[in-house]
């Protein structure tokens, strides 16, 4: 084993970047889109009356009916042919992590010996994959047995490989969401039912609300042969084991240095891979920790941004193993070294055209968007806690709360700039116009955005939710997790705190005053109610934030099952269910699938790194105490008494050594009793309070191994170190 450690180490260092895929002769604006059945598609491979049944279904909201769902499907068919596409897929979200998908074959036999390829408006439309292999809380057992997927035609249709995917809802019979997508998009249609009767008021013309995501996805890359030398990492995800490398990221250089050539090469792939789908893939960086990553596209409409970085976490992994590499989208991979995010950035827009998260062309445009602002802060702060919870499992806990992003509190990081409007605003008359400082001169006194302001937003990486200039940045979003857990919960929150905005804004109205006064009338006592409590622009990191956030009321909890329990606070379940996002019965059933994806995480940690203790470590440490004693023995033999002075370190190493030994093996033991334990508990909630326990006495099982590899032989050493997985591409 020892030696073939070392040629694994040595093979990944010698390996030289894979060629890239680049579809021969093409710009990308030419095979840009290729892959998915967008607009263009439907125009040319379309009838004029499923196109107009499909538009007017996408654009607005009308049902789609089985003769035009066959004519799409139809013109779809020939399209996916033309691609060499063999198979037809329902594609989906379930609560599990990932995208599930049931291929099916084209082919149809005729039953007289002949096959043709067959896909109809029935195929495309609905589907009923084995639903009882997903988690879903009781609620089919309470319910109804089956579930269905139904396709959802506001996201496109794509092909991966030889197969054609359709983007559905998964619900059950009775109509409960088994899935993220379908509650998304309830959050989605009611931020924009919200929000349209307030942006009327400013612009009659517009009719619908867009609420935009643009996600950046971070990720470890590692050597693939080290990878399957780490049986940790393969079935967790993550290492359970390991001393720190000598050098780490204290010297930054990781993240400004240039990237790697075989790890360029994955991410031009991965990128002309992306681009075909039509994901507008942008930036691609190095991140803080050696070997991490980052990259982001421009940001889009919620609902397809999502989808599109579900595909693009299963594109890395395919794309990954052409080039010899794996990649590692668990929130902490390594300990002792920056753990990896998914950044939310996350705004509103209307289909006139105007970001309501940006300063507005005059003072009405300002107020305008300093209304959505201040709501959204109202918003968060009354759901700091359940905001939180949605970002809670068992993989990102390992983030929260350490010295890294995020906090294990959800405040909200103004900038300089806001916060002096802010206060400008409590402090002055209601119709003070809120002025561009530099466009229209100075103006005395008053409230004003510099004009620099956009690109110029001062930073603070701490906070989990900072505003950046033309939208908010939820940087608490685990680099594994479905964006929609997140984006459901906010918009869903921005929406309630903006039908009661409205309505204490249409009492002021009533009483006659002017758009502007009502407004600002409206808005000075939230604005009062949060400056001082959820806005905090200090150290999120510090430990006097940690006391003074308690004062303030806001949520500190730091344990992951208890901040599930969010969900179903009164104020929770009122907030989703008067937005129409989730009734009740789905909150209770999440909740259970929530805390049993929680205690199956840290059982599968800990059923590995009880087995690793035992069938690597302590006999790794055993073989070199062993080589201890008989030299101890030998020195007995020639230098008599002599010995305990020449061998005097090997006594004491055998000792250390003996120690942790003995430290590793009684701590696994324990682990393997509570294990037991916690496995006949019945109740969800419980059972994950248990599972807690055990994902601490990790950290603590932990401890003993990681000095047995600092004072093991290197020679003996079974696993690939940290210095050897970090620091090869
Ligand atoms: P940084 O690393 O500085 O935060 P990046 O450029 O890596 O910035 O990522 C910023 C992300 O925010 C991109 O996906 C970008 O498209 C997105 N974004 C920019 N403006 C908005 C907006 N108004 N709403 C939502 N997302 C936005
Ligand atoms: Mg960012």
């Amino acid at each position: 084993m020892s030696t073939s450690r070392f040629d694994l180490v040595k093979d990944a260092f010698a390996k030289k970047a894979a060629p890239v895929d680049v579809p021969a002769g093409k710009k990308p604006s030419e095979y840009y889109g290729e892959l998915v059945f967008d607009r263009e598609k439907m125009h040319k491979y379309l009838d004029a009356e499923s196109l107009r049944g499909l538009l007017a279904c996408i654009d607005n909201g009308q049902p789609l009916d089985r003769k035009t769902a066959d004519g799409v499907a139809a013109g779809m068919k020939t399209w996916a042919l033309e691609h060499g596409v063999t198979h037809v897929t329902h594609w989906f979200q379930p609560l599990t992590e990932g995208t599930a998908e049931k291929h099916d074959s084209l082919l149809e036999y005729d039953g007289k010996g002949g096959v043709i390829e067959q896909f109809d408006g029935k195929s495309l439309a609905q589907q009923e994959p084995d639903a009882s292999s997903f988690p879903n809380g009781g609620i089919r057992a309470t319910f109804e047995a089956r579930g269905y997927t139904a396709w959802d035609p506001t996201s496109p249709v794509f092909i991966q490989d030889d197969t054609l995917c359709i983007p559905t809802v998964f619900i059950s019979y009775t109509g409960e969401a088994l899935d993220y997508k379908t509650p998304l998009k309830k959050a989605l249609k009611a931020v924009s039912d919200a929000s349209v009767p307030i942006c009327r008021l400013f612009d009659p013309k517009v009719s619908k609300v867009y609420s935009y995501l643009g996600w950046e996805q971070e990720y470890f890359l590692v050597d693939e042969e080290l990878y399957a030398a780490r049986p940790d990492l393969m079935i967790t995800g993550r290492t359970l084991m390991g001393h720190n490398s000598s050098k780490n990221q204290q010297l930054d250089d990781h993240y400004f240095g240039a990237i790697p050539s075989r790890v360029a090469a994955f991410m031009r792939d991965l990128e002309i891979a992306g681009h075909k789908l039509g994901i507008p893939i942008k930036t691609r960086h190095n991140e803080v920790a050696p070997n991490q990553f980052e990259l982001a596209p421009i940001f889009g409409e919620a609902n397809l941004a999502n989808d599109q970085n579900q595909m693009v976490m299963n594109l890395m992994n395919s794309v990954a193993r052409k080039h010899g590499f794996v990649v590692l989208l668990h929130e902490k991979p390594f300990d002792g070294v920056n753990g990896s995010g998914k950044h939310n950035n996350w705004s509103l827009g209307t289909d006139t055209g105007t970001l309501l998260m940006a300063p507005g062309k005059d003072a009405m445009g300002n107020l305008q968007f300093v209304t959505f602002f201040v709501n959204t802060l109202a918003a968060v702060q009354r759901h700091n806690g359940l905001l939180k919870a949605t970002i809670a499992t068992a993989t990102n806990a390992h983030r929260l709360g350490a010295n890294e992003a995020p906090p294990a509190i959800v405040s909200a990081f103004l900038g300089k700039t806001m916060t002096d409007v802010l206060h400008k605003l409590l402090e002055l008359p209601s119709d003070t116009p809120i002025e561009i400082a530099g466009k229209k001169g100075k103006s005395l006194g008053l409230v004003e955005i510099p004009e620099i302001f956009v690109d110029n937003t001062d930073r603070n990486r701490t906070s989990p939710f900072a505003f950046t200039g033309n939208r908010f940045e939820f940087r608490a979003v685990g680099s594994s997790a479905n964006c929609a857990g997140a984006m459901t919960t906010l918009n869903a929150a921005v929406a309630e705190q903006l039908l009661d905005f409205k309505a204490a804004l249409d009492v002021e109205l009533a009483k006659g005053k002017a758009l502007n006064v009502a407004v600002m009338d409206t808005l000075k006592p939230i604005i009062a109610s949060i400056i001082d409590v959820v806005c905090f622009d200090g150290n999120g990191y510090s430990d006097e934030w940690k006391v003074e956030a308690k004062r303030r009321g806001l949520n500190v909890e730091t344990s992951v099952p208890e901040m599930i329990k969010e969900f179903t606070r009164p104020e929770s379940i009122a907030m989703f269910t008067r937005t129409g996002v989730y009734t009740e019965a789905e909150l209770k059933a999440r909740n259970e699938v929530k805390w049993e994806i929680y205690s199956k995480k840290v059982q599968i940690e800990s059923r590995v790194m009880v087995r690793m203790v035992t069938n690597h470590i302590i006999p790794a440490a055993i073989s070199y105490k062993e080589k201890l004693l008989r030299e101890i023995k030998l020195s007995k033999d020639i230098f008599g008494d002599d010995y305990l002075s020449q061998c005097a370190p090997e006594l004491s190493l055998l000792k250390k050594i003996s120690e942790q030994i003995n430290s590793a093996s009684e701590k696994a033991e324990a682990m393997r009793q509570s294990r037991k334990a916690a496995n006949v508990i019945e109740d969800e909630y419980e059972k994950a309070v248990a599972y807690h326990q055990i994902a601490e006495d990790l950290f603590a099982l932990r401890r003993p191994v990681d000095k047995l590899e600092e004072l093991v032989d290197n020679d003996v050493w079974p696993l690939p170190k940290y210095r050897e997985l970090l620091f090869i591409s």
